[in-house]
Order: C-alpha cells, then structure tokens, then sequence
C-alpha cells in the first residue's frame, strides 16, 4: 500500500503542530505519524502536568503563608497520590483531543516512522511518500555513564510516580531540573521565602 502526501510530518509535538498549522493553512495534504501519544511531550510529559504539580506547589506557599495576614490555617497536608492522580486524570484526554485536530486537515498515523528512501517512510508495513518530510522527533532523555544510572529516573517516570521521595537529587540544571525544584514543596516552598538563599549547588 502507498499514499502519497504534500507533506508527511514525523511527530506530533509542538514542533510538529506547528508545521502542520502553516501546512494546513496552506491547504497541503498531510500525513501527521506519531508513535506515541498524540501531541508530544509538553502537553502529555512536559508543560502542562508540570503545570498541575507547580500550582499545586503555589497553593501549598500561599497557605503557608496565610499567618502573615492574620490569618489562621492548620497545617496544611500534601496527598501526594491523589495529585499525581489529579494531573495524569487532566492531561489523559489530551492525546485523543491532538488527534482530532491533526485529522481535521490530515492523515494520521500511529507507529514509528522509518525512512526507507529519500521521499518515503514505511509505518508499520505502510508506506508513506512525500516531496517534503518534517522531522519533528524529540530529543530523548540520554543514559548517563556514571554508575548507578540505571537506578535513576528521569521527569517521564516523576510526573507518574504516586509516592512522594523523602529526598531528590537533581542531576543536571536546566530549565526541566529548576522546574522540578520549584515543585519540591518539602525542601524548598516549605522554607520561609526570607531563609531562600537560592540554590545550593555541590558538585
Ligand atoms: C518536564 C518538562 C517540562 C517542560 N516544561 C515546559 C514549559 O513549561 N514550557 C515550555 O515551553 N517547554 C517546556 N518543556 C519543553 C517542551 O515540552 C518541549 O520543548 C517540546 O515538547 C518540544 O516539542 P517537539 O515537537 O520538538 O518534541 P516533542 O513534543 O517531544 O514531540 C516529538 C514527538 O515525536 C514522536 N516521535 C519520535 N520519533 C518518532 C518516529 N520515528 N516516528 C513517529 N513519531 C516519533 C514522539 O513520540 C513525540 O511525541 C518541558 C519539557 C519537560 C520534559
């Protein structure tokens, strides 16, 4: 079987919607592949869950610091569990929802794309030919060789994981780690913001 396409956009994330966007515009017939879930890592493994986990965080703060108006809360108590299972409950419609954007201008395909010429890629036994083909793949998380990477996790499993860690270690500080530290209610929002001396770095 073959189809052939204006454009064949491999990935769905932001990179992807974004060239499907202008493609559509433009009235191009696209094949959008995706191996994963539909929309990519922001909305699915990035941006938006963080997003639950960081408000969450704020609230904690805001509480925290109700005295400071007179105003009197008990202590306030984090059920990590159920926020972890709050933010997977409103990030689980996003891929069906992607999908139903992407097929309103195109054609979509599950599977992982593998070029097998300069014009075509074969997903999962279909082949798929276009004049333009847009690689929108993400940049997966690397294998540190350092030992004991195989006992890390990294921000995929974190935004998954039910049991909040007693301790974290934040191995590399970019702008995903200083997410995370933002959300690490315990150790940093829980420190009154005039004992905040910024971050604590050992290398
Ligand atoms: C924890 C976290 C928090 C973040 N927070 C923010 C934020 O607050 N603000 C912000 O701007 N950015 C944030 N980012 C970054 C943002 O998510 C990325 O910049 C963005 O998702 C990159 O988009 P992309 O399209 O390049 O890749 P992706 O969104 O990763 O999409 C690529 C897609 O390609 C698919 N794919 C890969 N190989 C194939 C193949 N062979 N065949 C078919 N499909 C394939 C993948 O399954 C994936 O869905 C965050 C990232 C993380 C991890």
């Amino acid at each position: 079987m073959s189809n052939k396409f204006d454009i064949v956009i491999i990935g769905s994330g932001n990179g992807g919607f974004g060239v499907y966007a202008i493609a559509a515009e433009a009235g191009k017939s696209i094949a959008f592949v995706e191996s994963l879930d539909f929309g990519g890592t922001c909305p699915n493994r990035g941006c938006t869950p963080k997003k639950v986990l960081v408000a969450a965080a704020q609230s904690l703060e805001t509480i925290d610091n109700a005295a400071v108006h007179g105003i009197d809360v008990g202590p306030t108590k984090l059920d990590w569990a159920k926020l972890i299972d709050r933010e997977t409950d409103m990030v689980s419609g996003i891929p069906a929802g992607m999908q139903g954007l992407a097929e309103k201008r195109g054609t979509v395909f599950h599977g992982e794309a593998k070029f097998v010429g300069p014009n075509s890629v074969e997903v999962g036994g279909t082949i798929l030919e276009a004049d333009n083909i847009v690689i929108a793949t993400d940049p997966k998380p690397r294998d540190l060789p350092i030992p004991g990477a195989d006992l890390m996790i990294t921000s995929d499993e974190v935004l998954s994981e039910r049991t909040l860690p007693g301790e974290v270690v934040f191995i590399g500080g970019g702008v995903i780690a200083h997410d995370g530290v933002s959300i690490d209610v315990d150790e940093y929002l829980r420190t009154p913001p005039t004992r905040r001396s910024g971050w604590s770095a050992t290398r």
